[in-house]
C-alpha cells in the first residue's frame, strides 16, 4: 500500500470531501482536526464518523502543537503527502478576532511545513484563498495579480501562508502547491456561508440579509470540482506552484438569490444592508494555469451545483448546523472565505 496521506481540517467541509475521495481511491488517510466551534461541532463530528467508517484514522488536536503533530507522523510511519485544509476561514469574523486567525492559519501552517520538511514530504498542498486578490482592480484574477495589501486579516493570513510556504520550497526544495479556492459550495457546505445559509433560510421562510445592491458577484465553485483540483495538484508535485481553483464564471448575488428561490420553490424575504468592510465587489478566477498544468476543468455549472445542494438539503432538512447558523445573521451574503 502507498504511504499515508495526511488531511488536515478533515472534519470540515472541503477537508472531509477530499478525505472521502482519497479513501474511495484506496489511499491510506490520516485526518487531523481540532474540531473547533467556529460552527456547530455536531456537523464536524458527523463528518469524522463517516470518514472513520470508510477507514480513515482520526487524530484530534491543534496543529500548533508540534509534539502532537510529530506524534501523528510517528504513528502513521512518516507520511509523505499532505493536504492541508485546516484553517480559520471567514473574512468578517477575522476582523473581530485577528489573533486567532494568525495562530490557526500562519502558525499552524508553519508547524506543519516544518514537520513535513523534516520527514521528507514529497507533495504538500494547502488551501489558500481568492481573498488574497482583495484590493485588485482587475475583473478576472490571474495568479500574478496579487495586490500587496490584503483587505482583511483572513486574506493577510492566507497570503502569509503562501509566503512562508515559498521559503520552504526555496530553502529545502519542497514540492508545495498553494490552491486559491474561489467560494466553494455543495452538500455538507459551511453553514456560515451564503449558499447553504440562503437555501436553509429561504426554505424555512426566514429573512436573508443582502449586503449592497446585489450586483456583487462571486465565482462559486462546486465542491467536486475543488476536490478534483486538490487531488490533481497533490498527484503532480511541481516545485512551488500557486493555482487558482475556481469556476471561471461569476454569478451576481441577486441572480444567485433568484436561482435559490427557483430551486427551493419559495420567494426570499430580503433585508437590505450596506456593504461590509473587507468585502470585495467581485471575484473571478483565471483558471488557465490549472487547466494547462493540471488538466483541471470544472464540470459543474453553478445552477447544477445549486440543484444538488438543494436536493442534499431537502434530504437533510433537519440539518442542525444550518438551523443554528440561523441565529447568527451577520454574514449572510458572499464572504469569499
Ligand atoms: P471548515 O471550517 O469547514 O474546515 C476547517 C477545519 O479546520 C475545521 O474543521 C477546523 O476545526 C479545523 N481547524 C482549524 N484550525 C485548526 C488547527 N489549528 N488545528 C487543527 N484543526 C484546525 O472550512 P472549509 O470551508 O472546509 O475550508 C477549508 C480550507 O479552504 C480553509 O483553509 C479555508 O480557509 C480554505 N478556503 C475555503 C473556501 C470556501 O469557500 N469554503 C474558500 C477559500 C479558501
Amino acid at each position: 500500500m502507498s504511504s499515508t496521506i495526511v488531511v488536515t481540517g478533515g472534519a470540515g467541509f472541503i477537508g472531509s470531501h477530499t478525505a472521502q475521495v482519497l479513501l474511495g481511491r484506496g489511499e491510506s488517510v490520516a485526518v487531523i482536526d481540532e474540531v473547533n466551534d467556529y460552527y456547530d461541532v455536531r456537523v464536524k463530528r458527523e463528518n469524522i464518523a463517516e470518514l472513520v467508517k470508510l477507514g480513515a484514522r482520526f487524530y484530534e488536536g491543534d496543529l500548533c502543537d508540534r509534539a502532537f503533530v510529530e506524534g501523528v507522523w510517528e504513528a502513521e510511519n512518516n507520511p509523505q503527502r499532505v493536504v492541508h485544509m485546516a484553517a480559520r476561514a471567514g473574512v468578517r469574523p477575522s476582523i473581530e478576532d485577528p489573533v486567532v486567525y494568525v495562530k490557526s492559519n500562519v502558525e499552524a501552517t508553519t508547524v506543519l511545513l516544518d514537520i513535513a520538511k523534516e520527514k521528507g514530504s514529497q507533495s504538500f498542498v494547502f488551501a489558500s484563498s481568492s481573498s488574497v486578490y482583495g484590493g485588485s482592480k482587475k475583473t478576472v484574477f490571474g495568479e500574478h495579480d496579487v495586490v500587496d495589501f490584503p483587505v482583511s486579516p483572513y486574506a493577510a493570513t492566507k497570503k502569509a501562508c503562501e509566503l512562508v510556504a515559498h521559503t520552504y520550497h526555496h530553502l529545502y526544495g519542497m514540492n508545495i502547491a498553494a490552491l486559491r479556492f474561489f467560494t466553494v459550495f455543495g452538500p455538507r457546505g459551511r453553514p456560515d456561508m451564503a449558499p447553504l445559509k440562503f437555501v436553509d433560510k429561504i426554505s424555512r421562510g426566514v429573512p436573508i440579509q443582502q449586503y449592497g445592491d446585489g450586483s456583487s458577484s462571486r465565482d462559486y465553485t462546486y465542491i467536486d470540482d475543488i476536490v478534483d483540483g486538490v487531488l490533481r495538484s497533490l498527484d503532480r508535485p511541481m516545485g512551488f506552484q500557486v493555482y487558482n481553483l475556481g469556476n471561471g464564471k461569476p454569478t451576481r448575488l441577486k441572480d444567485f438569490i433568484k436561482l435559490v428561490e427557483k430551486e427551493v420553490g419559495k420567494p426570499a424575504i430580503i433585508e437590505l444592508l450596506p456593504d461590509q468592510p473587507g468585502d470585495v465587489p467581485r471575484t473571478c478566477a483565471d483558471i488557465s494555469k490549472a487547466q494547462a498544468l493540471l488538466d483541471y476543468n470544472p464540470k459543474t455549472p453553478f445552477a447544477d451545483g445549486i440543484k444538488k445542494l438543494v436536493a442534499w438539503y431537502n434530504e437533510h432538512h433537519h440539518n442542525k448546523a444550518a438551523a443554528a447558523a440561523d441565529d447568527d445573521d451577520d454574514d449572510d451574503d458572499d464572504d469569499v472565505s
